[in-house]
């Protein structure tokens, strides 16, 4: 019986996986790239009956009503701060917004102290063999793993050492987005276009968007090369451009990256699982927190009920949720284009659209029923638990 698991990534899917495995009696440990838990990044949200009923399952649900932000409305102004267009808070915020890193602590502590957590580690090899998977890590540690999971984001290293390189699996969506924390006043999010970016200020977050039809070289870990490609692309822009740029060069939190999808089939290969971003990632507008959660609460109960088999359990958490990631997903295409159209007349189309109540309306259902459609079983544990490993 597979009972212990390595997983990849403490991000949002490693913690939840975490949680719902160890409850069902496996034994979890989360490696983490980051010397701490990484605690950047704006708001996420979560919406619909199956979000928050899976949250509640975990028992989280009251924690993060505690910390939620409560949405904030977005504005769109032009460079004397004039409204062009407005969207209430719940366009954004779905029914339950908190910031990315108390939603990362409170997922972490829930699963606490029944899972094994390696902070500033990184797998740089996996061997499958029949009796489990040899791991090594870029510590020089080596140990072994009936099973281990990717849960290290649209970048994932597990993804890349067991499905091959990125570039076969990651499509680039012609567009990077940027945070930073940078206190502001109370109110609305602001939000500034020129053709092709968009610089915004609200909700303790500045944030920026810009178009680039082709990938970007730099180095992820490199975040002074990140800070200067942001200052590059908005260099000489007014209205509070010159406020965010000054704030972003004292920022410890920066998160960069592209708008990208991720496609990969099949999600396993042997012992080896993906979950999350990693397996049906679209960096942003992707629903990627509600998906998070769906996959890692069926991954674990699959295996649960398959006795921990994963060459029953593994196919099935693929055919339960694959379409239901996929569909939410696609809400990721057209994020780009919604910030920061290419064009002044691109500009003017959104700012028109989205003031129409009929057009919101039937966006924010689409949005609904993405992150409604799915069945989820109710799963029980492993028969008989058994005793936790020597490490
Ligand atoms: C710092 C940060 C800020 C973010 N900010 C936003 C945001 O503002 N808006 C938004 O919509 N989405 C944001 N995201 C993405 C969003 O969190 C995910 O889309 C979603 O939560 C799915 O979660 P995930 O756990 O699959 O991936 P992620 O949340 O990306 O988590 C992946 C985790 O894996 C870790 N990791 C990466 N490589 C390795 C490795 N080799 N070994 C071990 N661990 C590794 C990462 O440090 C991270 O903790 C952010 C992600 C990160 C990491």
């Amino acid at each position: 019986m597979s009972t212990t698991v390595l997983i990849s990534g403490a991000g949002i899917a490693g913690p939840a996986l975490a949680y719902w495995l160890s409850h069902h009696g496996f034994h979890p440990t989360v490696v983490e790239v980051a010397p701490a838990l990484r605690t950047g990044g704006s708001a996420v949200d979560y919406r619909g009956p199956v979000h928050l009923g899976l949250l509640e399952r975990m028992g989280v649900l009251d924690r993060l009503r505690d910390v939620q932000t409560g949405g904030t409305a977005m504005r769109f102004v032009d460079e004397r701060d004039r409204v062009l267009m407005e969207m209430p808070a719940d366009f954004a915020g779905g029914d339950l917004e908190v910031a990315r890193g108390d939603l990362s602590r409170i997922l972490c502590e829930a699963s606490g102290e029944r899972t094994e957590w390696l902070f500033g580690d990184s797998v740089t090899s996996l061997t499958e063999t029949a009796a489990g998977v040899d791991v090594t890590f870029r510590s020089g540690r080596r140990r072994t793993f009936d099973l281990v999971v990717g849960a290290d984001g649209v970048h994932s290293t597990v993804r890349r050492l067991a499905f091959g390189p990125e570039r076969d699996h990651v499509r680039h969506l012609g567009y990077y987005v940027a945070g930073w924390s940078m206190p502001d006043g109370p109110g609305p999010t602001r939000n500034y276009n020129v053709p092709g970016r968009l610089a915004a200020l609200g909700g303790g977050q500045a944030f920026l968007a810009f178009s680039s039809p082709r990938q970007i070289g730099y180095d992820r870990r490199d975040v002074t090369a990140q800070k200067r490609i942001l200052r590059d692309r908005f260099a000489g822009l007014g209205w509070e451009v010159p406020r965010l740029l000054a704030a972003l060069d004292d920022a410890t939190d920066l998160y960069f990256d592209q708008i990208c999808r991720v496609d990969v089939r099949p999600w396993s290969r042997g012992r080896i699982t993906l979950v999350g971003d990693a397996a049906a990632g679209a960096t942003i507008g992707g629903m990627g927190n509600g998906t998070a959660l769906v996959a890692a609460y069926a991954l674990a109960g699959e295996l649960a009920a398959a006795g921990g088999d994963h060459t029953v359990a593994f196919p099935r958490y693929e055919k339960l949720v694959g379409d239901f990631a996929r569909r939410a997903q696609r809400g990721g295409n057209t994020t780009g284009r919604f910030l920061a159209p290419r064009t002044a007349h691109g500009i003017r189309m959104r700012n028109w659209l989205h003031n129409q109540q009929w057009f919101l309306g039937m966006v924010m259902k689409i949005a609904g029923d993405r992150s409604a459609k799915i069945d989820l079983p109710a799963y029980s544990g492993l028969s008989a638990a058994s005793p936790r490993p020597p490490r």
